[in-house]
């Protein structure tokens, strides 16, 4: 058998995934010292010094952690309200995703999907075969209901990445009651936004994810969790990896739980300045969107992202997404100098167009 033969046919259609380009490059490429990364919306801000602290502390790398930590999962009951018996902890949304998938999807079963949006939500639909069914989206990139989804799987981010604005709660209700299947709803930016969907988690048929990675500043620890009704969970315990998250990941979640002060209070910072980036953009005639996440969606002129990294800025390049144009741009936002900095940047790209 050669090589070629052995890989699932699937997989000639996978995009490999293709990270933006990284601070130490643009620096040596255009001979910068100073380069901001605005480009993957983290938490710049960084994450509570006590998760930093109990990250630090964790000492028995040789042993295997808990597969679903009982300290976590009550805090996230204490913080969502949801109970305890519906909780489920992952690596990432990333990583729930992946089992979620892996629990519903056979071949040939179709997923439901509203571009622009997450593009791992096509990779994994990709990956497992399955029939992209889209979703349309109005002018404001709320996605319209003409008929309901009758997908094994239909996914719902929001607030959406890249486009930055929440779903209507009627939507949503409409999609969630009348579709045959399970309802994704990817709230990974939920802390920046003014209303969450937590309500949909009553159904049987809802599952809502959350992460770690964004407001609470913990991307690097691959650390998640999801609302999931008793008989998803029980499938879910089945088909994921025994040991999802580290120990220190599961600390450093905890800790940052513990101090939510802090997390808000960066995230108040965030959103002061994501409305006064979003007035500035305005002001430079920039077709840019109102966001209820940590990052702004535009659309400019194709050289932008380009301008933007040669003067040190680096931000989302989205014309490779599905449903998303030329010269469609996510820029995150991160601390006040950095938007100060990106700010002065995009005055002299966009200031030139007009
Ligand atoms: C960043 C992001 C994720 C990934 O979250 P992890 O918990 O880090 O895997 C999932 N969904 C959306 C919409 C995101 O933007």
């Amino acid at each position: 058998m050669n090589e070629k033969a052995a890989v699932r046919e699937s997989l000639s259609r996978v995009k490999e995934y293709i990270p933006g380009k990284d601070i130490e490059y643009v620096k040596k490429r255009y001979g910068l010292d100073r380069v901001v990364k605005l480009a993957s919306n983290e938490n710049l801000y960084g994450a509570s010094p006590k998760a930093i602290d109990a990250f630090k502390d964790f000492k028995d790398l040789h042993l295997y952690p808990p597969p679903q930590p009982e300290e976590l999962i009550e805090r996230i009951s204490k913080y969502t309200g949801v109970e305890e018996s519906k909780i489920v902890i992952g690596s990432g949304i990333d990583g729930i995703l992946e089992g979620i998938f892996n629990i519903f999807l056979e071949k040939g079963d179709s997923v439901s999907i509203s571009p622009p949006t997450f593009p791992y939500y096509i990779t994994l639909a990709t990956i497992h075969d399955a029939k992209i069914e889209r979703l349309e989206r109005d002018e404001s990139f709320n996605i319209k209901v003409s008929n309901s989804p009758k997908s094994k799987i239909t996914l719902i981010c929001s607030p959406n990445n890249p486009t930055g604005n929440l779903e209507r709660g009627e939507t949503v209700r409409e999609i969630v009651e009348e579709s045959q299947g399970i309802i994704f709803i990817d709230e990974a930016y939920v802390e920046f936004s003014s209303s969450d969907l937590l309500e949909f988690t009553e159904y049987e048929n809802v599952i809502l994810a959350r992460t770690f990675s964004k407001a609470f500043g913990l991307a690097n620890l691959r650390i998640g969790y999801a609302i999931m009704p008793e008989w998803v969970k029980k499938e879910y315990l089945k088909v994921t990896t025994p040991f999802p998250v580290s120990t220190p990941a599961i600390k450093a979640a905890c800790a940052a739980l513990d101090d939510l002060e802090y997390m808000k209070s960066t995230v108040e910072r965030i959103k002061r300045d994501r409305e006064r980036v979003f007035k500035e953009l305005l002001n430079f005639g920039a077709e840019v969107y109102p966001s209820e996440a940590n990052f702004l969606f535009m659309r400019v002129t194709p050289s932008f992202c380009d301008e933007m990294m040669k003067r040190g800025v680096i931000v989302r390049d989205c014309s490779s997404f599905v449903g998303c144009r030329k010269g469609d741009v996510r820029v995150s936002i991160g601390r006040t100098a950095d938007n100060e900095y990106f700010l002065e940047k995009a005055k002299e790209i966009l200031g030139q167009d007009r």
